[in-house]
């Protein structure tokens, strides 16, 4: 087993790391207090070349493998998490479309990412309809070459600000999860943005309510087979939790660091606290979690890198960096003791942007029922990806 990377992976890793220290991390704070939209920030970053890392070469993008893409992610979850959930959202949009979309599809959609800093949506969430996605009551209507979309979303990441949408709704609405299809949704087709919500932490990434109203979209636009959108999009989480997770690894070491050097500094009883056994031991959990959550993301990653399932391997490492996340942040807090709780000290921004970890992309007791069901009842390791078919909720 070789835990080196490569050259390419060093590469956009060093980029990442230069990027989140320099255009992020200085603005991260006041784009938080405002809830302020980091439009600025996308632009460079598509300048770059830090989005759309998973659209393969044949469609004008990277290519680049998953690890490499965590690589990213956990630098900008580094810098602010908020912004790199912004910068990331695209992946999430658009890996229904690279595994179901038509030639046609491809090209035009992926395509529209590249060609300028757009961005796009992942539209799965309802209302009454979060863990369990089949009770969900967004409908699409066959009718002649066209379907017809009618429903709301609840929660979009960049729903304000996205040019298509990969919206999920049902086509047989007796058959619960076997009767949700998956479409790609342009946003001139009449999505309406109901409102932004208003956030506990990530304040700088834009979340909103959209409702579909008689939204008429061609027939070619569905992703995949009519009633297999359950499978699609359980594939597709597949592939996202390993970058989600290490975004959760970049706030828990960002939280550990600041802590690091406050413990360092910080004198009481005549002696820098970080003399204290109950401080260090709190750093040294926090070092710990973090290595052991980038392995599990590494781990999850490297398998769909060579072709494998990994929805086991996906949970473990979301579950654990993100609850990791949180534990680290909440310490980083305690370490900083009265100035943690105050918003001119950096780590209570941390706490706040590190709940969302267990909460998106899968609730941490979500990913729990994923990691007992494939414990309970395994299937074979070696299957191919494409071969998944869950049976849980997102
Ligand atoms: C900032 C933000 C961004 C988001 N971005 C997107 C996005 O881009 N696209 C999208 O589609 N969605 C998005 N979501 C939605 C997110 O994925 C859901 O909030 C999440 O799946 C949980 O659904 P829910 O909020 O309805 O909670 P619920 O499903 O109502 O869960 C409530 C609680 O019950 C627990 N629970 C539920 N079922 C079980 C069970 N069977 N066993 C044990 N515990 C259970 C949950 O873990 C949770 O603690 C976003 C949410 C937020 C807050």
């Amino acid at each position: 087993m070789d835990f080196n990377l490569t050259n390419e992976q060093k590469d956009i890793r060093e980029l990442a790391h230069d990027f989140s220290e320099k255009e992020i991390r200085p603005v991260a704070w006041e784009y938080d207090k405002d809830s302020t939209w980091p439009g600025d920030i996308v632009e460079k970053a598509w300048e770059v070349g830090l989005m759309n890392s998973h659209i393969s070469e044949e469609y004008g993008g990277p290519g680049l493998d998953y690890l490499s893409s965590c690589l990213i992610e956990e630098e900008l979850g580094w810098g602010c998490s908020g912004i790199g959930t912004s910068l990331m959202c695209n992946g999430l949009a658009s890996v229904p479309v690279v595994l179901g979309g038509s030639e046609e599809v491809k090209k035009e959609y992926l395509g529209r990412l590249l060609e300028e800093p757009k961005l796009a949506s992942f539209c799965l969430t309802e209302p009454d309809a979060g863990s369990d996605v089949s009770g969900m009551r967004t409908t699409a209507e066959k009718k002649g070459d066209k379907y017809v979309i009618n429903g709301a979303k609840t929660f979009i990441t960049n729903g304000s600000h996205a040019d298509w949408y990969t919206v999920y709704a049902k086509t047989d609405k007796e058959a619960g999860h076997r009767g949700i299809s998956a479409f790609v949704v342009p946003r001139d087709a009449g999505v309406v943005v109901d409102k932004k919500e208003d956030k506990l932490g990530q304040r700088a990434s834009d979340t909103a309510a959209l409702s579909f109203n008689d939204v008429e979209i061609p027939e070619g636009n569905l992703l995949g087979e009519e009633n297999k959108g359950f499978k699609l999009a359980m594939m597709t989480l597949d592939r996202t939790r390993p970058g989600v997770s290490a975004m959760a690894v970049g706030i828990g070491r960002a939280a550990f660091e600041f802590a690091t050097e406050y413990a360092k500094e910080r004198v009481q009883f005549g002696v820098p606290i970080a003399m204290h056994q109950a401080i260090q031991f709190m750093i040294a959990d926090m070092a710990t979690k973090t290595e052991a959550a980038r392995l599990l993301v590494w781990q999850s990653a490297a398998l769909l890198d060579q072709g494998k399932r990994n929805t086991l391997a996906s949970s473990h490492a979301k579950r654990f960096a993100a609850d990791s996340a949180m534990e680290i942040a909440v310490d980083a807090v305690q370490i900083y003791g009265g100035y943690g709780f105050i918003k001119e000290y950096p780590v209570e921004k941390m706490m706040r942007d590190a709940k969302i970890m267990q909460l998106y992309e899968g609730t941490s007791q979500i990913q729990r029922l994923v990691i007992a069901r494939e414990t309970l009842l395994p299937r074979k390791a070696e299957a191919p990806a494409e071969a998944a078919e869950a049976s849980a909720t997102a």
